[in-house]
């Protein structure tokens, strides 16, 4: 899979940022807890700008109930990226959208909107491409113009050290 979970990139920013949301009902099932995991393409050489993030019961199961699709580019990015690639594959990767590349048990269109729900708080959807700019810092690609500043190198560090991202979390060796 080239896929891979941000928390094994950098686990202290992780284990801060996870989202979990309590008692919600999804496709006429409740849920005590939901957590949304968020992963990233790790490969070096391919600026994808999405995330996929699985949503898992943790008082279950590590296997995901849906992976969700998050690309956070205008459309026009992802037509231009993909060029060759059928219309409803580029559609699917500005996200949220559900994922079907990868098994999931219960992958209702519900998880979506919930997801697009807490998108709405300003201060979690800008996580998705600043984590994305660390990702793939991290893995040694070199970041595109408009992807740089996403890292936030200057601001304080998601790992809530009180430390400047730079100075903290960062990998030394690829600033
Ligand atoms: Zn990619
Ligand atoms: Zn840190």
């Amino acid at each position: 899979m080239d896929f891979q979970p941000f928390i094994e990139r950098y686990r202290e920013i992780a284990i801060n940022e996870i989202r979990t949301i309590n008692y919600a009902t999804i496709g006429g099932t409740y849920y005590q807890d939901l957590s949304f995991i968020p992963l990233y393409c790790n490969k070096k050489d391919c600026d994808c700008r999405r995330a996929m993030v699985q949503v898992i019961d943790p008082l279950k199961s590590t296997d995901p109930l849906a992976i969700i699709s998050n690309g956070w580019e205008q459309l026009s990015f992802y037509k231009a990226w993909g060029r060759g690639m059928s219309a409803e594959m580029i559609k699917e990767f500005k996200g949220p959208d559900l994922d079907f590349s990868n098994p999931q048990s219960n992958p209702h269109p519900e998880f979506v909107e919930l997801f697009k729900h807490m998108l709405e708080d300003g201060v979690y959807a800008k996580r998705y491409p600043r984590q994305y700019a660390q990702f793939k810092l991290k893995i040694g690609m070199k970041l595109a113009k408009d992807v740089a500043p996403y890292l936030g190198l200057m601001q304080p560090c998601g790992c809530k050290s009180d430390k400047i991202f730079k100075f903290c979390c960062a990998p030394k060796n690829r600033l």
